[in-house]
């Protein structure tokens, strides 16, 4: 294209300097600084100093956001097995010590621990409970299976760990363990001759995955500061109902052998009920997956200790004044891991986000000042509860409203070969081009792109990273990605200490050329965000998502045995189509303007200047209108009527969220409030857009 950029560099120079400046070498020394010690939240100052550093000597003004937040830090922690009373089995709760992986062996590295869990010394027999899901409780429950008073042994996966233990104290049960099942590590196991690493891509077998159990459907950030921000001096609420009341603890499958065996003949099989439990990887090992409960004379011992502490934390803010003043976009990424390493999350979006910042200075250098502004963060506190990009938008909610195009978000930016994105629908289309853009650096024929190799597909939001804030609290259209790995390629140990720079480059990405190819990615997105003077935006895609969206909840509806009264859905359907009709137009006119802008023209400058600006505030606010600001019934700090984690999943996003509640409930009245709610919404992005 050969618009003019605002000041100094054309685009196509800008471009070029942002494909050209990304490099191996420094991903890789930003990568080993920041996994070379220990960086939990709150403990992690002289990074967060060094990475402020960093950004100034590239050009970018930026300085410390700083909070007092509430959380927790290990201090103690037991799980024994216990057969009349006499311990079988005491488990170290310790990863192993690897000789070659440094950060593995020292002296100060992080306990396994959940972040937010309950302190508490318990002894019960235990259940298997399989993923912990609702309906994995649920079918406990029509087993007869005894939960009161029991403990919950649990596999990871499916759904944020937090609603696990949720969902097990709301049952009576009194304690949880939480394993990792090699069962979910894809192909690449020990059971199917793979070694273990790091002789190997498979999971090693003493590795924990540490975590949040806050419970993050209903409210992230400081649980004792909802909806406002945490600065010195706050007025603090009560934190039941948003963090476990039950105590918890992560262990390893070499861990979790014992108790499993010993759950061997007790209680129905897992074969027996729903396909969703049949995918335990342990059987080859003697486990049979019975559910339990144990007998009276098999018990466990779990002990946990927190220590609760409200500690400041740390941003990191830099900022590319644009010389609109009102059109901003922000580029995130966590720094705060659970251990030493980090190396895929968040390092190696840590290592992404210096290598868009350096290239962005390069253009600085030579001339550029960009037409929008861009703001960069990098977030304290993610692990525990997205806990710093939340009280910053809480902080900034006002000018974020007023001013904020979209958001750009990275935590794991790489650690296997699969490009994978969720995005507000506004946003696909400039997806889809800047992929088109970028080399693949896996190509098995020449020039293949990234999307080239792509699927193409784009899931709806979620949670469970730091985006969650600027799209469910803000109505700020946001954008994730990052390169994952598929059934095939090497285990991720996530939040394990495993996850560190040894891993990274010996499996996970050892030329760092995902970490470039990210890097590059989220450059030309925020490029054209920030350049392009007609918003990159397509409001016709978020008009076509509200159709598919509704379409899924009819089906729900239709499906749930709770009958919604005939044609609930009728008048929200033609508000829909209508908004349709509205979006294309308005597209279309946007991309007439956009074309008219490259050619020689005898309208005047200032209404040149007039009609982009009237199409972009439009483009700004669209997705704003899609705000609720009572929020969904169940949770009120989440804001957004189309877009929320699910209640029961916390990662994956839900769609209508206040009317597929409403169905869950099977409360016809909420459902109607909701689907008016809803229509009220869209008629508004209608007006908007007409206005
Ligand atoms: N990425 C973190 C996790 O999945 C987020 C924690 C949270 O949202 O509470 O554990
Ligand atoms: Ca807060
Ligand atoms: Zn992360
Ligand atoms: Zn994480």
């Amino acid at each position: 294209q050969s618009w003019p950029a605002s000041e100094g560099i054309s685009y196509s120079h800008l471009k070029h300097i942002l494909q050209d400046t990304p490099s191996p070498e420094s991903a890789r020394k930003w990568s080993e600084y920041y996994t070379a010690g220990p960086h939990l939240a709150g403990k992690n100052k002289s990074q967060a100093e060094w990475t402020r550093g960093k950004w100034e000597s590239w050009g970018v003004k930026s300085s410390l956001a700083t909070y007092d937040v509430y959380l927790n830090y290990p201090v103690d922690h037991r799980l024994a097995l216990l057969k009349d009373g006499k311990v079988t089995f005491e488990a170290t709760l310790e990863e192993d010590v690897l000789e070659e992986d440094p950060t593995t062996g020292m002296n100060d590295r992080v306990p396994t621990f959940h972040g937010y869990s309950a302190s508490g010394n318990v002894t019960a027999q235990y259940v298997y409970c399989n993923y912990g899901t609702f309906a994995d409780f649920e079918e406990l429950r029509k087993s007869g299976i005894a939960l009161e008073g029991k403990i919950a042994l649990i596999k990871y996966g499916g759904i944020f760990r937090g609603l696990k233990l949720k969902r097990a104290s709301e049952l009576g049960m009194i304690g949880g363990i939480i394993y990792s099942d090699p069962g979910d590590d894809g192909e690449i196991t020990e059971e199917n001759g793979y070694k273990s690493y790091p002789d190997g891509p498979a999971r090693n077998p003493s590795s924990v995955q540490r975590g949040s159990a806050q419970y993050l459907s209903v409210a992230p950030g400081d649980p004792t500061t909802p909806g406002y921000p945490s600065l010195p001096g706050a007025p603090r609420e009560g934190v039941e109902g948003k963090i476990p009341d039950i105590p918890s603890v992560p262990i390893s499958y070499a861990e979790a052998l014992p108790l499993l065996k010993a759950l061997n003949g007790h209680g129905p099989n897992a074969t027996a009920f729903s396909s969703a439990w049949q995918t335990g990887g342990l059987a080859y090992k003697d486990v049979h997956y019975n559910v339990g409960p144990t007998p009276a004379s098999i018990t466990v011992n779990l002990v946990n200790e927190q220590e609760y502490v409200t500690t400041p934390l740390w941003n990191v803010i830099g900022i590319i004044n644009g010389t609109i003043p009102d059109e901003v976009i922000v580029i995130g990424n966590h720094r705060d891991a659970w251990i030493a390493g980090g190396a895929g999350d968040p390092n190696s979006g840590s290592a992404a986000l210096n290598e868009v910042i350096r290239s962005f200075g390069i253009a600085l250098e030579a001339g550029w000042k960009p037409l929008r502004t861009i703001v960069f963060a990098s977030w304290d506190g993610e692990e525990y509860g997205l806990i710093g990009s939340t009280e910053w938008v809480e902080e900034y909610i006002p000018w974020l409203s007023a001013a904020t195009v979209a958001y750009i978000n990275v935590d794991v930016g790489a650690r296997g070969p699969n490009f994978q994105t969720a995005a507000a629908p506004l946003l696909n289309k400039l997806i889809y081009e800047v992929t088109s853009e970028v080399q693949s650096p896996n190509q098995t024929v020449a020039n293949q792109t990234v999307r080239d190799l792509w699927s193409g597909h784009i899931s709806t939001m979620g949670s469970g990273s730091d985006f969650t804030a600027f799209q469910d609290f803000a109505g700020i259209p946001s954008i994730d990605v990052g390169f994952g790995a598929g059934k095939n390629d090497p285990v991720y140990h996530y939040h394990s200490n495993y996850d560190s720079f040894y891993w990274m480059q010996k499996y996970g990405d050892p030329g760092f050329e995902y970490h470039v190819t990210i890097a590059k990615i989220i450059a030309l997105m925020a490029a054209k965000l920030v350049e392009q003077p007609v918003i990159s935006f397509n409001a016709t895609d978020y008009a076509l998502g509200l159709g598919l969206y509704l379409e899924s909840v009819k089906k729900l509806a239709n499906d749930s045995d709770f009958a919604t009264a005939k044609g609930t859905f009728t008048s929200l359907g033609a508000a829909v189509a209508s908004f349709q009709a509205t979006a294309s137009t308005f597209d279309a006119k946007a991309f007439d303007l956009m074309a008219a802008l490259d050619k020689p023209s005898a309208t005047a400058p200032a209404t040149r200047y007039a009609e982009v600006r009237s199409i972009n505030t439009k483009y700004k606010f669209l997705e704003r209108q899609f705000v609720y600001a009572p929020g969904l019934d169940s949770r009120t700090w989440f804001k957004h009527v189309v877009f929320a984690p699910g209640l029961w999943t916390g990662y994956a996003g839900a769609t209508y969220p206040g009317i597929v509640e409403a169905i869950e409930d099977k409360n016809m009245t909420a459902v109607e409030k909701w689907v008016d709610i809803i229509e009220a919404t869209v008629d508004g992005a209608i007006s908007l857009l007409e206005g």
